[in-house]
């Protein structure tokens, strides 16, 4: 099928007016002119959007697909501990049917929004073989926690479980994910590491509120009470003294291509580390709106060349699953950011940091034919086309995902 835009905006090659892309059995076989495609294809079938641009499949990878279904029903008001409590308890109302719900609801919030490909943080796989059938792609981080030492052995044992089950495709892989420094022991963030070695990617939630530098530093604090109060503290844990990406640095965890997840609370010392472990940073904009937090390093972060991408975490923190949304709130926060490099943030760069950039994240022949084609006013030139993706909230007329047209 040949598919036939006003615009088709590659991502990793400059926009083409009057493109057209080759789709065969779901992957993308040419991209170019209109003119050059049916002059190479002549007798292929045609799709032809009108005033339409054509852009790849979303990227957002960090979410967790098992939360969908807390949306709407958590207010943010109280601590951050506060909100891990609520969603505790709320979770803890529904059993496995109640999880395979949550992670359907989000995938269709997904799909809705342009989003093809996710890093999912899931506490027991289960989202994968949802997310393979439904078409899409990416990681799933299995997630770990425990705080206490006796957490360790149980806990790895169980990854390795949930890792012998894994599904196999090379587009949903799995990956793991030890939660963050304030519930994760630093023999189990060890051996974590130790166990995903170069073969899993790793995702962590790192350095995202004041509480965990003041944890970190001090081991007291909201997170101290809330390990206290929930049972969990561990009395022969050493307080580091130092900062939340300094103290993974410490442990020998930070490692490269690891997926650190927020980074609102960094130094500029945090910032060259991260650079120097060389992993992927990625923001949540819709997040830290929700909670009323901003990221004031984002600028600095992109100084040292670090892939940094966007995510919308899960919709327990944010009021959509929607990647439109957070290239215009992190375009609105950090305005000397150009468009079109806050597009690559929603695309490529998430490819790359969960290491499926080969498959997705821009349209590129052999890559997997997942196109969004968007709606253009009659103004859009080639100029203002990432203006308009990045600002207006564009309408999804269709999503094509490997090759097959979906309704959204
Ligand atoms: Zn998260």
């Amino acid at each position: 099928m040949l598919y036939r835009a006003a615009y088709i905006l590659p991502v990793t090659k400059s926009p083409i007016s009057n493109g057209a892309i080759l789709v065969r059995e779901g992957l993308i076989v040419d991209v170019g002119t209109q003119a050059a495609l049916h002059l190479r294809y002549p007798d292929e079938k045609v799709t032809s959007f009108d005033r339409a641009a054509i852009i790849p499949g979303l990227v957002n990878p960090h979410t967790h697909l098992e939360l969908s279904n807390l949306a709407g029903k958590i207010v943010p008001k109280g601590t951050f501990c506060d909100w891990i409590t609520q969603v505790i308890q709320l979770r803890n109302q529904w059993g496995a049917l109640g999880n395979r719900r949550s992670v359907l609801r989000g995938i269709k919030e997904c799909l809705a929004h342009g989003i093809t490909c996710v890093g999912d943080i899931s506490h027991d796989g289960l989202s994968a073989k949802i997310l393979l059938n439904a078409g899409l792609a990416g990681v799933v981080f299995l997630e770990v926690l425990g705080f206490q030492e006796n957490q360790v052995t149980p806990a790895i044992l169980k990854l390795k479980k949930l890792l012998e089950a894994f599904p196999e495709h090379p587009d949903i892989l799995p990956g793991l994910s030890p939660h963050a420094p304030y519930s994760t022991s630093p023999a189990l963030y060890q051996q974590i590491i130790q166990l995903a070695g170069t073969k899993h990617p790793v995702a962590t939630h790192l350095a995202e509120t004041q509480a965990e530098v003041e944890f970190l530093e001090s081991a007291g604090g909201p997170f101290r009470n809330f390990l206290e109060q929930r049972g969990v503290w561990e009395a022969k844990w050493r307080t580091p003294g130092i900062s939340p990406a300094a103290y993974l640095k410490q442990l020998g965890v930070l490692q490269d291509g690891m997926l650190a997840v927020h980074l609102n609370q960094v130094t500029p010392e945090d910032i060259q580390t991260l650079a120097q472990a060389k992993v992927n940073a990625v923001i949540c904009p819709g997040s830290n709106k929700w909670f009323g937090r901003h990221n004031s390093h984002v600028l600095d972060l992109l100084a040292t060349g670090v892939n940094l991408s966007l995510a919308t975490d899960s919709l327990a923190s944010n009021k959509s699953l929607d990647m439109f949304q957070e290239m215009r709130l992190a375009q609105q926060a950090y305005p000397q950011i150009s468009p079109e490099a806050i597009i690559q943030m929603a695309t490529i760069n998430g490819a790359r940091a969960l290491g499926l950039e080969h498959r997705l994240g821009s349209l590129a022949v052999g890559k997997r034919a997942d196109l969004v084609v968007i709606s253009l006013p009659e103004e859009t030139s080639l100029d203002n086309l990432p203006h308009y993706i990045v600002d207006a909230n564009p309408q999804i007329i269709k999503l094509i995902l490997l090759g097959r047209q979906l309704s959204v």
